[in-house]
């Protein structure tokens, strides 16, 4: 009888070499359509966490009893607030490095693994953006940096971008999980 082990997700993703890797076109054409629908999306968002700041500020002025009603606005303003940070910080991050790609999603029918190419600078590097939580984010890594050279050609090198102060939590992340990052592949924006 024979008996195989069963693989994790991971484990299956790692030793798969993606033969027939799809992903988002790098051309000038569709790298526009990307970043258009990105800023649409980000400013939807900004629009509705104004308007319900707004309704927060006006119920809490018209009758301070009203301060639970006030409350429902602010939570719904900030979870939108959460929900878009991802997005500004990587728009913040291409526009900082005059981003020659953004948003590249791949797909491995073979293996299943997906995910998606962030920004890529226009010196070549790319560059993984984590707001918030860092968990999750050293198989992330892992992950990016076994895809960018099949996507981007050569062996690009691979980054970190957090926002200002998140630095070391991401270093401490990396040491950890065994896997330490030289110092400048971890850069703040
Ligand atoms: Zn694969």
């Amino acid at each position: 009888m024979t008996f195989k082990l069963k693989q994790t997700k991971e484990q299956r993703e790692e030793q798969c070499t993606h033969p027939n890797l799809e992903y988002d076109r790098l051309k000038k054409g569709p790298e526009e359509s990307r970043r258009g629908k990105k800023q649409t999306k980000i400013a939807q968002a900004n629009k509705s966490i104004n308007r319900n700041l707004n309704v927060a500020t006006r119920e809490i002025r018209r009758m301070p009893s009203r301060v639970s009603r006030a409350a429902y606005y602010l939570g719904k303003a900030r979870a939108t607030m959460t929900d878009i940070a991802g997005d500004e910080f990587e728009e913040k991050v291409s526009t900082e490095t005059n981003a020659k790609w953004t948003t590249i999603k791949f797909n491995c029918p073979d293996c299943g693994m997906s995910g998606e190419i962030d920004v890529v600078t226009d010196q070549g590097v790319v560059k993984e953006c984590k707001v918030g939580t860092i968990g999750g984010l050293v198989s992330q890594f892992k992950k990016i940096s076994r895809v960018a050279p099949l996507i981007l050609g050569g062996s690009p090198t691979v980054h970190v971008a957090v926002p200002s102060g998140n630095g070391g939590a991401v270093r401490r992340a990396f040491r950890q999980a065994g896997s330490p990052l030289p110092s400048n592949a971890i850069q703040e924006h």
